[in-house]
């Protein structure tokens, strides 16, 4: 008897990893993870110091084990030039999914080095206009608030912007508050956007990384939880059930009200997205 899967468009985040160690601890990871069926595999770029060599590299292992690989491609302090070179490199990987970014100047480069693209939409332009509708493009949203921006309005229309600019979907930066999510959506349709906003989803195994890291990409933690969080200290266990319950319920709602999938930030882990799968009937 076969059992049958929920269905949802799944797709997975990794990092590439920095060390031969690190690549075959990911390789297993993805193997776990490939039960699952995703849509696709994303691999970031930049974040950490990683180089768009190590993600090709990592993308070209995921195209390798039959799945589609996207690399994350962002366009700041780059010029039209080497941007196109990427992309050329890209289509002879095999590549068919792009995550367009803008990205962030690492700290020490000042405003002068942002390069021939100011925003991600001058990037999914450029795209759009060298390769047609070769590639798939995923762009990111922030039901928050990109923490630059000069108000929610001035980041829905830039996001506006970028999907008119070619964007075929997109995901979330991550968020606990799903009321965010669902308005952001409905003020997305209201202005005319029609394509895909897929939640980006962070499981919770630790409790100041998530809690410093919500801090810096400005996600509100909602005070239930970070006290919670806070008041289990060093207990791991009480840490990673109480995060596969709150994950596992903040999934189920935005499902069940209409996300059209999820995007998991695996962070190069298994255990906590296969369970957070499984208790969703994946
Ligand atoms: P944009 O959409 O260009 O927006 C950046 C800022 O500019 C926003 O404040 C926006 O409101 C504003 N803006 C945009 N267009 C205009 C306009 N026309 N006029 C005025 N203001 C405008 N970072 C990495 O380094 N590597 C990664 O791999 C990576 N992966 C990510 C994956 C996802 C799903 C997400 C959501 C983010 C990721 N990031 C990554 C982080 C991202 O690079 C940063 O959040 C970055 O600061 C913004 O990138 P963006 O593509 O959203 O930029």
């Amino acid at each position: 008897m076969t059992e049958s899967r929920r269905d949802f468009a799944l797709s997975l985040e990794f990092f590439p990893p920095k060390t031969p160690e690190g690549a075959q601890k990911l390789t297993a990871v993805r193997d776990q993870l490939y039960g699952l069926q995703p849509e696709f595999c994303s691999v970031t770029y930049g974040a950490g110091g990683s180089t768009q060599s190590g993600t090709l590299q990592t993308v070209r292992a995921i195209l390798a084990e039959g799945q589609q690989g996207a690399p994350h491609f962002s366009c700041i302090g780059a010029s039209r030039e080497s941007i196109r070179a990427q992309l050329a490199e890209f289509r002879e990987a095999g590549i068919r999914r792009i995550v367009a970014l803008r990205g962030d100047l690492p700290s020490g480069f000042g405003a002068g080095a942002l390069g021939e693209f100011r925003y991600a939409s001058d990037l999914v332009r450029f795209i759009r206009e060298e390769t047609g509708r070769h590639f798939a493009i995923e762009v990111g949203a922030y039901p928050e608030m990109h923490p630059q921006s000069r108000s929610p309005r001035a980041d829905l229309l830039a996001f506006a912007t970028k999907v008119e600019a070619g964007a075929d979907s997109a995901i979330t930066q991550m968020f606990f508050n799903p009321d965010a999510y669902f308005r952001f959506v409905d003020e997305a349709q209201a202005l005319g956007v029609g394509i895909p906003i897929v939640p980006g989803i962070m499981p919770i195994t630790n409790s100041s990384g998530i809690l410093r890291f919500a801090d810096t990409c400005g996600t509100e933690v909602p005070r239930w939880m970070r006290l919670r969080l806070e008041s289990f200290g060093d207990d791991t266990a009480s840490i990673k059930a109480f995060g596969l319950d709150v994950i596992t319920a903040l999934c189920e709602r935005l499902l069940s009200q209409g996300a059209p999938g999820l995007h998991f930030y695996t962070m190069n882990q298994s255990a906590a997205v296969l369970e957070l799968c499984r208790r969703l009937g994946r």
